[in-house]
């Protein structure tokens, strides 16, 4: 990757854990990368700040409040400044070379469809979307053209290690979880733990959501289905493993015995500066990965009893329809009131059930059906938590 042309590049959540990632890596090339849009939602001074450092065409503030701040802000910056989804959606049409979507929740879907829409390519770290309408994405790139470039870590290795060459021989794909900060805790105690402590991962920096996702191990549910969207493999075909140390990121398994894996640090810049770069490489990474220094590789198996979360995953996936889309609103709202201290650890898990049981998941699965089903899937869970609470 090398001569005059910069790649121009969105980044959709760039005041969030995975904008940082992806904007460490911009600082280091401003040479190779133009980046013409920045999204943040509600830090105002903080998505101000990374605009007068990029430099970027168009500056959107998603979130209800403080664009006014926004504008006082970088009114002389020569930014355009806009407010709200639709005018990120309507940014988006001048289509960049790569856009990074690093939204968390629901609301990265919308985003992630105009991009394949308008034949561009997507670098997807907000699985959220993948998992909730991954036929619509999919269907979207193959009708327009656009791309999309697996980033959350374990399908970029797995995304690396693909043989495309060697397709009909792949026989399985194995996601590898660092286990979480639960990982060895007794079950009995799980009533009790505090956000605070799911919070506290031992592996990866995140974001609040996702950080308690991996808590409670939905994250790998999440990723099961995401894998059986990005790969389209059955989803007998994706085991999971716990993997403490997190260097084995992603496995591919081959018909002749050869097992392919993936292994970096766990840092998100290394399946981001592969997106980044695709399908060429970044050499930014100047320590890489010391082999002497990894005693020990663990693979273990899932501990059901405790982390019911992947089977229920896979449960949804298996019954179809919208069930994917209601198991990924619920988890939202169930992660939303755990993070407030509305409810208890276990009872994310038991207000996913409420909800998918609560619901009926069948027929066809368009837009309409998925924003619908996701809002039913919401107003149900909620009702369950306030209940629990009452
Ligand atoms: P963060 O919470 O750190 O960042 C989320 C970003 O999305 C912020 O920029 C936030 O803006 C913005 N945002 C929040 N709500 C909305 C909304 N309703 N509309 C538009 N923008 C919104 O999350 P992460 O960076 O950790 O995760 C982002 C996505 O990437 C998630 O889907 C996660 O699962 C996935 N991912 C993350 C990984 C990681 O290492 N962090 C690894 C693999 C996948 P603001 O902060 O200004 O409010
Ligand atoms: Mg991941």
């Amino acid at each position: 990757m090398s001569g005059a042309h910069k790649k121009s590049l969105a980044v959709l959540g760039a005041t969030g854990s995975i904008g940082h990632s992806v904007l460490d890596l911009v600082a280091r090339y401003d040479d190779r990368y133009e980046v013409v849009l920045l999204t943040g939602h509600q830090q105002v001074a903080e998505l101000a700040e990374l605009a007068l450092k990029f430099r970027p065409r168009h500056v959107v503030l998603t979130g209800d409040a403080g664009f006014a701040d926004l504008e006082a802000r970088l009114g002389d910056s020569g930014a355009h400044l806009h407010h709200g989804m639709d005018a990120l959606l309507a940014c988006l049409d001048e289509t960049p070379d790569l856009t990074i979507n690093g939204i968390s929740g629901i609301a990265g879907l919308l985003p992630s469809l105009r991009v394949l829409e308008s034949g561009g390519a997507l670098g997807l770290a907000n699985k959220e979307s993948l998992v909730a309408a991954g036929a619509l994405l999919v269907e979207a790139s193959a009708q327009h053209g656009g791309v999309i470039l697996p980033t959350d870590s374990e399908h970029n290795a797995i995304f690396q290690v693909w043989s495309a060459q060697h397709a009909a021989a792949i026989k399985s794909i194995t996601l590898t979880a660092s286990g979480g900060p639960f990982l060895n805790t007794p079950l009995t105690d799980f009533a009790h733990l505090t956000a605070d402590a799911a919070l506290r991962h031992p592996k990866w920096q995140m974001g609040r959501k996702i950080s308690i996702d991996s808590a409670t191990m939905m994250n790998k549910g999440l990723e099961v289905i995401e894998a059986c969207v990005l790969f389209d493999v059955p989803i007998e075909a994706v085991d999971v493993v716990v993997h403490p140390q997190a260097v084995v990121h992603g496995l591919v398994h081959y018909a002749d015995g050869s097992v392919l894996a993936q292994l970096g640090a766990a840092d998100m810049r290394v399946p981001l500066s592969y997106v980044l770069a695709w399908p060429e490489r970044l050499p930014w990474c100047a320590d890489g990965l010391d082999v002497l220094a990894l005693s020990r590789l663990d693979f273990l198996p899932v501990d059901e009893a405790r982390f019911p979360a992947v089977e229920l995953a896979r449960g949804a996936w298996r019954q179809g329809g919208v069930a994917p889309c209601v198991l990924n609103a619920a988890n939202e709202v169930a992660v939303e009131a755990f993070l407030k201290g509305k409810i208890g650890f276990l009872d994310i898990i038991a207000s996913i059930e409420h909800t998918l049981s609560a619901m009926s998941l069948g027929g066809n699965v368009d837009l309409e059906a998925v924003l619908g089903a996701h809002d039913e899937a919401t107003a149900t869970a909620r009702a369950w938590i306030e209940q629990k609470g009452s």
